[in-house]
């Protein structure tokens, strides 16, 4: 079966999140499955160069993911060399319209090329959700693509896509197109218009599919999603662990395994210290936080609950990047807190793997999560995760309040910074019995996130639909 995996992000080539964590893992986990898998991906600046891609053609580069999975790089100087992938300091590239139909239409028109005239097209978020309608509305009707069918992996819903209507004009689709189909409150919008189109839609967890039918957590889309023909699967992310590998990680002091942690935890944790400069306190509780600092990884509670957080015997670290206001009152909370709170504002894998590794805790009260990857990639090192009970949280933390001593974590229903502060509080309770630390720590280490599961999944899900 062979499947064209298109993305606008794919680690290690292009990340900004989890959607390229998710791209760079699954082709493979896909590829040990028996599919012939070939991703596609825009040719961003650096990219070529620093994995010595190869020219097959003008705009046209190959380079590999591991496993020897072909990686197309497609190029366009003007669209794709730039600094960022979707925009600068004054928001959203002014094109990104163009830029991502650009990348849609020169997918099926690279295929032919390398003649590989996928079973499946699988899009991911609405950056390629295009590609279904093009293929139904335009390729569908050439002999080489009549069988091909298509999916979307919805990552986030909160991320859509939208333009001026008129563009839709631009895309050149037949009259037969149903226009409404890609419009919604009198905008233009790629993630609605390619839900409908496709064949199979899925999101990135169970919990997920149920939330984004309400218009608490659908975004405007609830409807839509409610009236599709099949209904949304939910097929829950794994982590690489090859990428998390915590008895290997080269970036950390001392690898982690099932038999040690006890150790190696200590060790990190104090290599931790050491480099934040908090002190180095083997006994008080260290809170580590890694993420995009925006309004779904509830920063707003964050902040809100951090004097009281700061009243607790607890050391704290926020790795992240994103809106200049969060940015602007992590710094301002953290300034004259440098015993106990440390707040980094950087991109950096190397410090997100010490954070990981080190901490005891990992702080989550996302006020929606689609699935969440870093809640399992601390689990995987032995960082007990605290978290809204939301989306992908639920699925994958088991709280001590419920779970006791099987628990894997640590979860609160409804977000507020008061729930937040007593879930932190049963977590701190809970350090001071080094017995059931460890054992809720062993339980964590022990919960597979591994791609296996979900590759089958998605084999399945292929399969449903050539066989429609
Ligand atoms: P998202 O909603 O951003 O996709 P996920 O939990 O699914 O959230 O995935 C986030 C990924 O991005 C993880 O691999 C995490 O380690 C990484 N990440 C996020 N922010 C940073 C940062 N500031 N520095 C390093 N890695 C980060």
């Amino acid at each position: 079966m062979k499947i064209a995996f298109c993305a606008s992000e794919v680690f290690p080539f292009a990340k900004t999140g989890g959607l390229a964590d998710v791209c760079g893992a699954l082709p493979l986990a896909l590829k040990k499955e028996g599919l012939d898998v070939r991703v596609f991906l825009p040719a961003y600046r650096g990219i070529v160069d620093a994995f010595e891609a190869q020219k097959i053609s003008e705009g046209l580069f190959q380079t590999r993911l591991p496993g020897d999975i072909p990686v197309y790089l497609i190029a366009h100087e003007g669209y794709f060399d730039r600094d960022s992938f979707y925009g600068d300091e004054r928001g959203d590239y002014a094109d990104n319209f163009e830029r991502f139909l650009f990348f849609n239409q020169h997918i099926f028109e690279r295929c032919q090329e390398v003649e590989f005239i996928p079973d499946i097209i699988h899009c991911h978020d609405w950056q390629t959700a295009l590609l279904p309608v093009l293929l139904k509305y335009k390729y569908r009707q050439f002999e080489n693509w009549a069988a091909t069918k298509s999916i979307l992996t919805i990552h986030n819903i909160a991320f859509q896509g939208f333009f001026p209507k008129e563009q839709i004009l631009k895309i050149g689709l037949p009259e037969s197109y149903p226009q409404e189909d890609a419009i919604i409150y009198d905008r233009l919008n790629f993630l609605k218009a390619g839900m409908i189109a496709a064949d199979g839609v899925n999101t990135v967890s169970p919990q997920y599919v149920v939330e984004i039918q309400t218009p608490e957590f659908g975004c405007g889309l609830d409807h839509v999603v409610r009236s599709l023909s099949s209904p949304v699967k939910g097929i829950l992310n794994g982590i690489d662990y090859d990428s998390w590998n915590p008895p290997t990680d080269p970036f950390i002091e001392a690898p982690i395994f099932a038999d040690n942690f006890q150790i190696a935890k200590a060790v990190n944790k104090e290599v931790l210290q050491l480099a934040l400069d908090l002190p180095v306190e083997p006994r008080v509780p260290l809170f580590g936080f890694v993420g995009r600092l925006s309004h779904q990884k509830g920063i707003e509670i964050l902040l809100e609950a951090l004097p009281q957080l700061l009243s607790l015997s607890a050391q704290f670290v926020i790795l992240g990047m994103g809106e200049a206001k969060y940015e602007t009152a992590l710094r301002k909370a953290a300034a004259g807190q440098r015993d106990q709170l440390v707040f980094i504002s950087n991109y950096c894998e190397y410090r997100a793997h010490h954070i990981y590794a080190g901490s005891d805790f990992f702080l989550m009260p996302s006020v929606f999560e689609p699935c969440g990857l870093t809640q399992m990639i601390s689990m995987a090192y032995g960082t007990l995760p605290v978290v809204h009970l939301v989306g992908g949280l639920r699925d994958t933390v088991y709280g001590y309040d419920k779970r006791g001593l099987e628990a894997n974590g640590f979860g609160f229903e409804v977000l507020t910074a008061r729930n937040f502060i007593q879930a932190l509080e049963s977590a701190i309770a809970v350090y001071q019995v080094p017995a059931e630390m460890d054992q809720l720590r062993c339980n964590a280490l022990k919960t597979d996130f591994s791609w296996t599961s979900a590759a089958h999944a998605y084999q399945k899900f292929y399969q449903c639909l050539l066989s429609d």
